[in-house]
């Protein structure tokens, strides 16, 4: 234990991390009121390095948007288009898997792929385009649609959300997205998504899938018009829903971005927000295992950081981006995969290439001592769907 956190008014909720004991609403609500980056550094990095010892993870991929038309017109939305917007756009489904033919190319693992709720589309466009996807590779992950495009899918479908999941999971989709989650609280959803699913539905499709065997990831949009007593009540949630499937793979914060949109935020969240709520989130969730650091709000610099921080992992290559960009991120369309590893190596992490399930697929070099107690997992090298 450093000299600081042996100081630290904090210290009492240290030594509970430490102890592998739950924090609690108020502590977590005490930490966000704290100033102290550097000790909450020290608790994070803590419960990240129990879980997942020394190393941190990226994965190759693709993001495709197949369209960007939606209903609805969430105020804190950059992305969605009306019909009658110049630049609204919507992919066939050939265009779409040439866009994965090229991909694979570059060695993806992961197709990522969302849109707005189309107002048009027919249901048999979604089964048919994740069809098409495993028809050309089989391999490819299929991490597909937030659990707001869920329930559209089921109102297109009538059918219930478990039908519409069976369906879409024997069409070929490997996973959920966390998308849609944004804020939970009610007042708060209604003053940035007015309209959108409530949070109780997006669990529900999370609980759901779940249940089916399904894994995902959850997100938690910050730094706009939230207090941080919503940011733990959002956590919270997770946390609970987490308890009772252990379906999540990771979290993933998203750092709120600002332009092009209807909500009355001019910057989007400092460094120190976005580290402090990444090491709150590793801090609380207590049973996720993995914490992503979304380097497409954040910039690689920051996500790099943020190793050191609770995050283990940086996510993907990318390769082309339109909901964060739309909303005035300034960090580039894609992340070369030699960038992301020199960054991890360069955070004193060993880097390792993930598949969509978080699960190691190739190790970049020697892991260094593993905590005792906690050994690194064994990589699988069937699972390999890279050449090293
Ligand atoms: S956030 Fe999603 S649901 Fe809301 S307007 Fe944008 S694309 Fe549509």
């Amino acid at each position: 234990m450093n000299f600081f956190v042996q100081r630290s008014e904090l210290r009492d909720i240290y030594d509970k991390v430490a102890a592998g004991e739950r924090i609690t609403d108020a502590d977590a609500l005490r930490l966000f009121n704290s100033r102290d980056l550097n000790v909450l550094g020290a608790m994070a990095d803590l419960a990240r390095q129990k879980k997942v010892g020394n190393r941190a993870s990226y994965i190759v991929n693709r993001y495709i948007n197949y369209s960007n038309y939606c209903i609805l017109s969430c105020q804190f939305c950059s992305f969605s288009r009306k019909k009658r917007d110049a630049d609204g756009f919507e992919l066939t489904i050939p265009q779409i898997v040439e866009k994965a033919r090229e991909a694979l190319k570059l060695g993806i693992t992961e197709l990522h792929i969302v849109g707005g709720l189309h107002p048009t589309l027919p249901f048999s466009y979604y089964v048919d385009m994740l069809r098409a996807l495993k028809t050309l590779d089989a391999r490819l992950h299929l991490k597909c649609f937030t659990a707001i495009e869920i329930l559209h899918l089921a109102w297109l479908a009538k059918k219930t959300v478990e039908q519409t999941l069976v369906e879409l999971k024997a069409a070929g989709l490997d996973a959920l997205t966390g998308g849609g989650a944004e804020i939970f609280q009610k007042d708060v959803r209604a003053t940035i998504a007015r309209g959108k699913e409530s949070a109780a539905e997006y669990l529900d499709v999370h609980r759901t899938w779940h249940r089916l065997g399904g894994r995902s990831t959850c997100t938690m949009l910050f730094g706009h018009v939230e207090t941080h007593a919503d940011r733990v009540d959002h956590l919270r949630q997770l946390r609970a829903l987490q308890d009772e499937t252990h379906g999540f793979t990771a979290f993933i914060p998203l750092a709120y971005q600002p332009e092009n949109n209807d909500i009355p935020v001019k910057t989007p969240p400092t460094g120190f927000d976005s580290l402090r709520t990444i090491a709150i989130s590793r801090i609380y969730l207590d049973n996720f295992d993995h914490l992503t650091a979304y380097w497409v709000g954040l910039g690689l610099k920051l996500a790099q950081v943020a190793l050191s921080y609770g995050a283990d992992d940086i996510h993907g290559t990318i390769i082309e981006e339109h909901i964060f960009h739309m909303a005035g991120a300034t960090s580039p369309q894609l992340q070369t995969e030699a960038d992301m590893v020199k960054a991890i190596r360069e955070a004193g992490r060993t880097p390792v290439q993930r598949n969509t399930f978080y699960e190691p697929i190739r190790i970049l070099e020697e892991a260094a001592p593993a905590l005792a107690g906690n050994p690194a997992p064994p990589v699988d090298s069937e699972a390999s769907l890279t050449t090293a």
